[in-house]
């Protein structure tokens, strides 16, 4: 590890927080890692789907996946499913999988359109786990003919005890305090932090998990905020766990449009977490916490509990010796479930530059800012392409979304679609073109013309093959178990570090 940051401390005690902690005591063994949370404080503890990602955190992290899932009430989770986004009544799937060739003759996509045969069913079908999670059926990727990505839905709260017991029995120290003054040095720097009951913390490296509050980077160090309000209104949460219900465990999310946002659904393996993401500027809260009850398809466990946010980013994410993860450096609504996985994308950046040798140079930590910056902006895009896609006017939210002036970069991606079927990727892209082809299309978006290799192909043998591939998929999947029946095996099964 870098000598230059012998002593690196975690500011905060979430999902943000243990990772880092658990990531760092992992990568540098021996090293000092110190963790600071506040029992008082709390933590936010929502953020229970997940990007496929995590499956290479916890790879690296060594954890077993039944212990994981055993420990935190997990299930698996195949993608989302988007209720009432283009119109009312009208579902699609964004899952983790593939639809084949993406251009030229062979596309998937293309000749689905092209031969338009209802029989064929909706191009989820042509998408492994799409048609595994329309018929709740799960069972893990085996083969190159059945390769698909999963993530996975988890209880936030017990996935940062998970992590911390992991830390601590790596090497990580945790201290229970509130802070409450930051020391400065000349450089402007964190040099030290002081807790309510007079004890300090001295630190080299100081990695801000401090959550909303973002205590060093936002509060200390005063780093401006990008305000992305302005094309992700959505700026409240009502958040609710409910009883689970008798029916099969869904192996997705369910992401249904309302009025002024959208309602959350995340199975997990004892309780059903419920939410509504909404924007004030369009809803107010009464009306929208009534909305969410109205979506709840089981008992509330709790009182719904509002969370206020701005989507958005601190311009840096690494000012002199302070990087700040999660929430602290920024917050793009949860649509997408992302930000776990900025969480992770940072942390392994960080990781990379701490490496023995000499400490990151300007150039470095400036590259690292740059690229954080640009992913939050690609999944913003990503995001807002959900909405302004929508055929839905509704409602004041659907008509200011459908009009606004789109970011550059999105218009550019859109108009790339449109004219000629391309879909185009920049660099630090979140989402494959797969992944973006699936919101086109379950949104009903086209391109104006056909690629005309299509034509390469005679319709026939492009109707032959799409039946075919149709068929086999929905005979894999017939042959699966349900995704209640593969959990309970996977629970079942003793992990490695028990
Ligand atoms: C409505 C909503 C839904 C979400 N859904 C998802 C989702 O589905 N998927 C996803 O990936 N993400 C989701 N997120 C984001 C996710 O919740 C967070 O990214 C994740 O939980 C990490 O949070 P955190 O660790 O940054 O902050 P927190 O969990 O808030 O932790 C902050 C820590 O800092 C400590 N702290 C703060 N101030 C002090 C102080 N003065 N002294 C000492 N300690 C202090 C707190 O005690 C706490 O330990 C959602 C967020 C919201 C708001």
């Amino acid at each position: 590890m870098s000598k230059a940051y012998k002593r690196m401390v975690v500011v905060g005690g979430g999902a943000a927080g243990w990772m880092t902690a658990t990531a760092l005591a992992t990568a540098f063994p021996g090293s000092s890692v110190e963790l600071v949370e506040s029992e008082e404080i709390g933590i936010i503890g929502v953020g229970e789907a997940t990007f496929p990602s995590i499956r290479n955190l916890h790879k690296l992290l060594d954890i077993d996946e039944a212990d994981f899932l055993r420990a935190t009430n997990g299930t698996y989770k195949l993608g989302i499913e988007f209720c009432n986004w283009r119109a009312h009544g009208e579902r699609y799937f964004h899952t983790f999988g593939d639809f084949g060739a993406l251009s030229g003759p062979l596309a998937v996509w293309g000749q689905h359109r092209r031969v338009a045969d209802p029989a064929l069913g909706p191009l989820g079908d042509q998408c492994l786990p799409s048609m595994m999670a329309s018929q709740g059926r799960f069972q893990l990727p085996s083969d190159q003919a059945n390769a698909f990505n999963y993530a996975y839905h988890f209880d936030a709260v017990l996935y940062a005890g998970f992590l911390r017991t992991l830390a601590l029995k790596r090497g990580a120290r945790r201290t229970e305090g509130r802070i409450v003054d930051v020391a400065r040095r000349a450089d402007g720097g964190v040099a030290r932090l002081k807790l309510a009951d007079g004890r300090t913390i001295d630190g080299d490296l100081f990695i801000d998990c401090s959550g909303f509050a973002s205590l060093l980077l936002g509060r200390t160090l005063e780093e401006p905020f990008v305000d992305f309000s302005h094309w992700l209104p959505v700026d409240r949460a009502w958040a609710c766990p409910a009883e689970r219900t008798g029916t099969a465990l869904a192996p997705y999310t369910r992401a249904t449009a309302l009025e002024a946002g959208w309602a959350w659904r995340i199975p997990l393996s004892n309780r059903t977490g419920h939410g509504h993401v909404f924007a004030s500027r369009y809803i107010d809260e009464e009306r929208a916490r009534d909305q969410l009850l109205a979506q709840m398809d089981g008992e509330p466990l709790a009182e719904p509990r509002l969370l206020r946010f701005t989507t958005g980013h601190r311009e840096r994410f690494w000012v002199h010796n302070v990087v700040a993860l999660g929430l602290s450096s920024g917050f793009l609504e949860p649509l997408e479930s992302t930000s776990i996985f900025l969480v992770q994308s940072g942390l392994g950046r960080l990781i990379e530059l701490l490496q023995p040798g000499p400490a990151p140079t300007a150039q470095m930590v400036s590259a690292y800012n740059t690229s954080m910056a640009r992913q939050f902006a690609r999944i913003r895009d990503f995001i807002l392409l959900h909405y302004c896609l929508t055929a839905r006017r509704d409602s004041k939210l659907w008509r200011a979304m459908s009009t606004m002036e789109l970011p550059e970069t999105l218009a550019f991606k859109i108009h790339a679609w449109r004219q000629a079927g391309v879909l185009h990727q920049y660099d630090e892209e979140g989402f494959d073109a797969t992944s973006w082809l699936a919101i086109h299309a379950g949104m009903d978006h086209w391109p104006d013309r056909a690629d005309p290799s299509l034509r390469d192909m005679p319709p026939d043998t492009a109707l032959r093959g799409l039946h075919l591939r149709r068929d086999q998929i929905a005979s894999t999947v017939a042959a699966m178990p349900t995704h209640d029946d593969f959990l309970r095996g996977v629970l079942a099964r003793r992990g490695l570090n028990n």
